[in-house]
């Protein structure tokens, strides 16, 4: 699928320098892997994905919200975007890839993130 946004919008650029920070490398984009995840950290078999908000439909996130009259044309796009999600995110579990989402709107440089991030990443 063509994506709309670039790989290197600020959310995940931001996950990234605080992933970086903390001492951590990774790879990005893996396209061997399901959904060619965002950031991956093979030693660990962590994956740490940033999902837009919209795109994704972070469900109950005023981000999310799709205009009434648009619903016809987006809804059924959106809902693909999230099965396929669904879908890559059970092929990676089997792999045993542990996956961590986060959400455009939690993306940011904020002491919330870094505890997040560190506990997940914790080995
Ligand atoms: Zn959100």
């Amino acid at each position: 699928m063509r994506r709309i946004r670039s790989h290197d919008t600020s959310p995940e650029m931001a996950v990234r320098r605080a992933v970086y920070s903390m001492g951590y490398r990774y790879r990005l984009h893996v396209s061997t892997l399901p959904g060619k995840p965002d950031i991956v950290l093979p030693r660990l078999m962590k994956i740490i994905q940033v999902h837009g908000c919209f795109w994704r439909q972070h469900s109950g996130c005023i981000d999310s919200h799709i205009p009434k009259s648009r619903i016809p044309y987006w809804k059924p796009k959106l809902e693909r975007n999230h099965q396929r999600d669904a879908e890559n995110r059970r092929k990676l579990r089997n792999l045993v890839w542990k996956v961590c989402i986060v959400w455009e709107c939690q993306a940011k440089a904020t002491s919330k993130l870094f505890k997040r991030l560190a506990r997940f990443l914790r080995v």
